[in-house]
C-alpha cells in the first residue's frame, strides 16, 4: 500500500508562488468590500443612538456597541481610503500586506467583539458568524494563516464572552457555536484557496502554453524568410523586401542598386575539397558579405552558391564601389579556408535605378543577370553593370 505523504515543501513552494497574484486579489478585494462597511456602521449608530436603555445592563451594552461600531467606521473609511490608494501602486508590497492583514484581523475582531457585548443582553453570536463569513469570503486566505487567524479570532471570542455572558448554559451553547462558526469560516476560506490555486495553475498553464506558441511561431516564421545554411534571408523574404523598396522608389526616387553574386568555380571547390568544405565557404562568403553591408541593405542567399544584395539609397557609382570592394574581400580573404586553398572569387553583376528611371524587380533581375553572364565571360572575379530596360 502506498504510504500516505503530504509534502509540505511543494506546498509551500506553490503557495509562495501565488502569493503575488493573491496579495493583487486581496487588495482589489479590500477596495470593493471596505466602502460597504461603514454605512452599516452609521445605520447602527444611528439605531442604537435612539433607544433609550431600560436597565443598567442595557446602558452598558448601548455604550459598547456605539463604540464599536464607532471604532469600525472609522477603521473601516481608512482601509476604504487606503485600499483605493494602493490598488494602482504594485509597488508598494509591505504596505498592501499590512493593510489586508489589518482588514482581516479587524472583520474578525471586531466581529468577536461585538458578539461579546451582545452577550450583556442577548444570547446569540450572529455578528461572530458573519464577520466569520465575509473575512472567509471577501478575502483570499493560505490556509495556515487561515488556521491562525480563525483560531485567534476564537480565542478572543471565547475571552468576551466569558467576560460578559453570565449564563453558564448560554456561556457553553456559545462556545460551541463559537467554534462552529470559526470553523465554517476555515472551511469557506479553504474552499476559496483551493479555487484560486486551481484557476491560477490553469491560468499558468495556459500562459507557458501561449509563450511556447509564440517562440514555435518565432522560430517558424524565422525559418519561413531564412535560409538554414548561411543565416541570411531567403529568396522568398529578399523578393519582399524588393517589392517595398521598389515601390519607395516611386515615391521617393531615391536610387537604388540590385547585385548577383556567384562564387566562380565553386563546383571546382566541391569537386577537390569535397561539399562539406563548400558549405564552409558559402557560410564564410556570406559572414564576409554580411559583415559588410549596412543594416538598411538586404543580402540573400538565393540557393547554391549565389547571393543577392539589395542596396538602398546608393547609385550607380556608389553600388559599383561596394560591389568592387566586396569582389576584393572574397578574394583576399577565401584564399584559404580551414587550410584548404580554394582561392575563392566572385562575379558580380549589378544593374540600378536612378531618379527619373523606371523599372521593375524582373527587369532589375534580368539586367543584373545579364551583366553577371557578362562578367563571367570576361573571365570572372570582376564586376560588371548594366541599366534595365
Ligand atoms: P561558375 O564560375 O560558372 O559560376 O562555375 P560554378 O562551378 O560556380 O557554377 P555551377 O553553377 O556549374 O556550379 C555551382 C555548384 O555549386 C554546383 C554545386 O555542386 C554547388 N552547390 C550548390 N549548392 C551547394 C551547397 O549548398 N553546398 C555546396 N557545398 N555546394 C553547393
Ligand atoms: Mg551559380
Ligand atoms: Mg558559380
Amino acid at each position: 500500500m502506498r504510504a500516505w505523504r503530504i509534502d509540505w515543501q511543494s506546498i509551500a513552494e506553490k503557495n509562495r508562488a501565488f502569493a503575488p497574484e493573491l496579495l493583487e486579489q486581496n487588495i482589489r478585494r479590500l477596495r470593493l468590500a471596505a466602502p460597504w462597511i461603514p454605512p452599516l456602521n452609521l445605520m447602527h449608530i444611528w439605531l442604537f443612538w435612539q433607544r433609550q436603555p431600560e436597565s443598567a445592563n442595557e446602558a452598558l451594552w448601548r455604550q459598547g456597541i456605539l463604540a464599536a461600531h464607532t471604532g469600525m467606521l472609522v477603521f473601516f473609511g481608512t482601509l476604504a481610503l487606503f485600499a483605493w490608494y494602493l490598488v494602482p501602486r504594485p509597488e508598494l508590497i509591505r504596505l498592501r500586506q499590512i493593510s489586508v492583514s489589518v482588514a482581516v484581523l479587524g472583520t474578525l475582531g471586531f466581529a468577536a467583539l461585538i458578539s461579546a457585548i451582545d452577550q450583556l443582553v442577548t444570547s446569540n453570536i450572529t455578528p461572530l458568524l458573519v464577520g466569520c463569513t465575509l473575512a472567509a469570503l471577501a478575502f483570499l486566505h493560505r490556509p495556515l494563516s487561515a488556521l491562525w487567524l480563525f483560531s485567534l479570532t476564537l480565542g478572543l471570542f471565547l475571552f468576551g464572552i466569558q467576560q460578559t455572558q453570565s449564563s453558564p448554559a448560554q456561556l457553553l451553547s456559545n462556545q460551541v457555536n463559537g467554534l462552529s462558526s470559526c470553523t465554517i469560516g476555515l472551511l469557506l476560506a479553504w474552499l476559496q484557496w483551493r479555487n484560486f490555486v486551481q484557476i491560477n495553475t490553469q491560468k499558468q498553464r495556459m500562459q507557458a502554453q501561449a509563450q511556447l506558441l509564440e517562440e514555435q511561431n518565432h522560430k517558424l516564421s524565422y525559418l519561413a524568410e531564412h535560409d538554414p545554411l548561411s543565416g541570411l534571408l531567403n529568396r522568398r523574404a529578399f523578393n519582399g523586401i524588393v517589392e517595398h523598396e521598389l515601390l519607395r522608389f516611386q515615391r521617393t526616387q531615391q536610387p537604388l542598386c540590385l547585385l548577383l553574386l556567384d562564387l566562380d568555380h565553386f563546383k571546382t571547390v566541391n569537386d577537390r575539397f569535397g561539399h562539406p568544405l563548400g558549405d564552409v565557404v558559402i557560410k564564410r562568403v556570406a559572414t564576409l558579405l554580411s559583415s559588410q553591408v549596412r543594416s538598411l541593405d538586404s543580402l540573400a542567399r538565393l540557393g547554391g552558391e549565389e547571393f543577392m544584395l539589395l542596396l538602398v539609397d546608393c547609385d550607380r557609382e556608389h553600388g559599383l564601389q561596394i560591389a568592387e570592394h566586396l569582389r576584393q574581400l572574397v578574394e583576399t580573404h577565401l584564399k584559404v579556408v580551414d587550410g584548404n586553398a580554394v582561392a575563392l572569387t566572385v562575379s558580380i553583376g549589378m544593374s540600378y535605378l536612378e531618379a527619373g528611371q523606371s523599372g521593375t524587380y524582373d527587369s532589375l533581375y534580368v539586367a543584373s543577370d545579364r551583366a553577371l553572364y557578362s562578367a563571367k565571360q570576361d573571365g570572372r572575379n570582376r564586376v560588371k553593370v548594366a541599366t534595365p530596360i
